[in-house]
């Protein structure tokens, strides 16, 4: 099987190369180009396309795959909410995809985050490299015996609770589903967990009835001082609510791993670029918000899961017994 990656960063290189040999029937094709309609008629005379989180897979895409013969593409990630799912079905195109890789590799990410903003590691580093050794400003608070709210309790929001459990936290959780699993954790109400956490943490996916779960409602209802921590998805949060929350200075400090209008950001080097979207500039121009550029998942173990799956997808395809949990579209 021939496939063509698209999006190629070198650590996708180098982790997919290291395993290839193992999948003797595969060869690939690196493109640093991300997928889109423009760049989709590359992958004429290929058997698969293998793309990314934020790559263009709308409707204009998939018509040029399917004008190339593409009958797979294989996601390298466990989201789809950028693929046209209705058109892809049209075509008779599978999609499979890395349903879980390492949650922990997330939820240390969030944790990380969340002793970062409380601690201010991200102004006590820069103070230090000016030889400034004063704490003024630095005082944080200890998470023991502080309560964090865990919302969503799936693999990554489960490794995130065990973590806070860790610390000595008392966990509360909100999830439509229980998870057996955590039976330290105490499920409440969506208010109660708003209202009574010091520290809360989203891991719910985003869908219609996630799209801005915080907002200036839910935020109101949060304890003065909490600590917020987003690596699930953006949209979760309504971002111009969150900046009135942080103006009102409700947080002590707010973590995102990912946030609304970052597709255009995500693993660019935008650094020369004069960014077009005030609302993020906000963001970053508060002392007590940290941000980094969806790299919750960016661990050699995640990269080396993530790898031997797409291979192992692409394998069980050709062999005729593509594997049903990695199934996006059955
Ligand atoms: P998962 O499917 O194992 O867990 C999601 C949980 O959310 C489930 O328990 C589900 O019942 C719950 N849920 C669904 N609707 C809900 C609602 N309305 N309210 C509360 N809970 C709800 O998923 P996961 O592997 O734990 O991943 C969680 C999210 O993390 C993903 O959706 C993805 O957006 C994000 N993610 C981020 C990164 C990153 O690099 N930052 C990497 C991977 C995944």
């Amino acid at each position: 099987m021939k496939i063509l990656f698209y999006d190629t960063k070198p650590y996708d290189k180098e982790t997919f190369e290291h395993q290839l040999s193992q999948f003797p029937g595969i060869s690939i094709d690196f493109l640093k180009t991300d997928i889109s309609p423009k760049t989709a008629p590359l992958a004429k005379g290929y058997d698969a396309v293998c793309a990314f989180v934020s790559s263009d897979l709308g409707a204009a895409t998939l018509d040029v795959l399917h004008a190339c013969g593409i009958k797979l593409l294989l996601m390298r990630c466990a989201g789809f909410n950028n693929i046209d799912l209705e058109t892809a079905k049209r075509y008779g195109i599978t999609i499979l995809r890395v349903p879980g890789y390492s949650p922990e590799a997330v939820a240390e990410h969030a944790m990380a985050l969340a002793l970062a903003v409380n601690r201010h590691l991200h102004k006590s580093y820069i103070k230090v490299r000016e030889n400034n050794f004063s704490l003024v400003g630095l005082m944080g608070f200890n998470f023991h015996q502080k309560t964090a709210g865990i919302i969503g309790t799936g693999k990554i929001g489960a490794a995130m609770a065990k973590l806070c459990h860790g610390f000595g936290m008392k966990v509360l959780a909100y999830d439509i589903h229980q998870n057996p699993e955590l039976d330290f954790a105490s499920y409440v109400e969506l208010d109660e967990l708003l209202s009574s956490s010091d520290l809360i943490s989203l891991h719910c996916p985003l869908m219609d009835s996630t799209y801005h779960l915080i907002n200036k409602d839910t935020i109101e209802k949060m304890k003065d001082g909490v600590i917020l921590i987003n690596t699930s998805r953006g949209g979760l949060i309504k971002t111009d609510d969150l900046i009135l929350g942080i103006r009102a200075r409700k947080f002590f400090g707010v973590g995102l791993d990912v946030y609304e209008e970052e597709t255009k950001n995500v693993f660019e080097d935008r650094s020369d670029e004069i960014l077009e979207h005030s609302t993020t500039s906000r963001l970053l121009s508060f002392p007590n918000v940290v941000i980094t550029s969806h790299q919750g998942f960016f661990t050699q173990e995640a990269l080396d899961a993530i790898a031997g799956t797409t291979l192992s997808n692409a394998s069980a395809y050709e062999a005729g017994n593509p594997i049903s949990g990695n199934i996006v579209n059955p």
